[in-house]
């Protein structure tokens, strides 16, 4: 009989939960704008042509490279942060080497570490989420292979100084170091520009988030060249689709879209957090475009009630150290209002029933 690996069948399946998504999309941390105009008449230009041949990626590897300020040879096009994941898990573990993460973070760093037949070493984060430095020093040893960091984390929005991430890539000179900046525009600092670059150093970015574009599956991940000759060897060379090639250099092009929408989202962070404390609900200050909020027992309730409004969020409270927690996700201003207004009565309602924490 036909038998997956052991390390896959062991995997949990991780489905999230896409199905039914009507309303406002607050529970994928996605824009709820979209991409720039330009992107979209950009992609109309597309035709039969274009989708005929295989898509080339060196140019826009070589346009993305400026835009970073790089090399093309230390960057690689990924079908989304996803796939970078999985290709440096392909590249540097085997089975029964270390994998480090800390957590509560974004599921697929498991997920690929394991399928890979690694052994993940899970770093629990300290007292409000903050970064566990010690616990990960001490937790490096000759087996490790890859430590993969979320910078702004997620689903908690907290980020780590960039020289607490280089103490940890000196530290572990023999593993893959993985600093995920999925949220980066949000934040604003990138250990990109820090120099000298450890050579073990991997930086993720993607274009799911600030640039509207989760749907086109378009990702970048960056590194020091030799390495990334090794990725690119068990990277499929047609790992992005034309239409995203197609598009990403004018999404990168239209910077000043991409800096108004993030601008927007901050200020709208602000007006949210203000509101919960208001609503007397804990909250965690954000680096990104979510919140993850403390509602108590009643979280699935209030994740239901905002449902029924037609207002999307995420139920986190089986995210270590989340229990009672749920992320929102952080939009523009007027869809921050329309949460606000939705939440103001969920809390009221949910309090009637003595659910809610607050
Ligand atoms: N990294 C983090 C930290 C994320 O939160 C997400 C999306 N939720 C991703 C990566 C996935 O990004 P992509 O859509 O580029 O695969």
């Amino acid at each position: 009989m036909l038998e997956a690996r052991a390390a896959v069948k062991s995997l949990h399946a991780y489905r999230p939960p896409l199905a039914g998504r009507q309303g406002l999309r607050l529970d994928f941390n996605e824009s709820t704008i979209g991409c720039s105009p330009r992107v979209l008449a950009r992609l109309r230009l597309l035709d039969a042509e274009a989708l005929a041949r295989y898509p080339e990626c060196e140019p826009v590897e070589r346009e993305v490279a400026q835009f970073l300020g790089l090399d093309a040879a230390q960057v690689l096009l990924t079908n989304g942060v996803d796939d970078a994941i999985h290709l440096l898990c392909s590249t540097y573990l085997d089975p029964g080497d270390e994998a480090i993460i800390v957590v509560p973070t974004f599921a697929m760093y498991a997920i690929f570490a394991q399928a890979e037949g690694a052994r993940l070493v899970q770093v629990f984060a300290g007292e409000n989420f903050t970064f566990p430095l010690e616990g990960v020093l001490s937790r490096i040893n000759p087996r490790t292979r890859l430590i993969a960091v979320a910078n702004p984390n997620n689903p908690t929005g907290a980020a780590v100084a960039c020289e607490v991430l280089l103490r940890i890539a000196r530290a572990a000179p023999h593993a893959a170091v993985l600093v995920d900046e999925a949220y980066f525009e949000f934040h604003g600092e990138t250990i990109l520009n820090h120099t000298p670059w450890p050579i073990n150093l991997f930086v993720a970015r993607t274009s799911s988030k600030a640039y509207g574009l989760a749907g086109l599956r378009i990702g970048i991940l960056a590194g020091v060249a030799e390495q990334m000759a090794m990725v690119r060897r068990v990277a499929s060379p047609y790992n992005v689709n034309a239409v995203a090639l197609a598009v990403l250099p004018e999404a990168l092009r239209d910077q000043a879209y991409v800096e108004h929408y993030v601008a927007e989202v901050q200020r709208s962070r602000g007006v949210l957090e203000r509101e919960l404390r208001t609503l007397g609900l804990h909250y965690w200050p954000s680096r990104a475009n979510f919140v993850l909020v403390r509602v108590g027992p009643a979280h699935a309730e209030f994740v239901q009630a905002l449902r029924a409004r037609a207002i999307l969020v995420r139920d986190r409270n089986t995210d270590p150290g989340c229990e009672g927690c749920v992320r929102l996700t952080v939009g523009s201003e007027e869809h921050t209002r329309t949460l606000i207004g939705a939440l103001r009565d969920v809390v009221e309602q949910l309090k009637q029933h003595r659910e809610v924490k607050a």
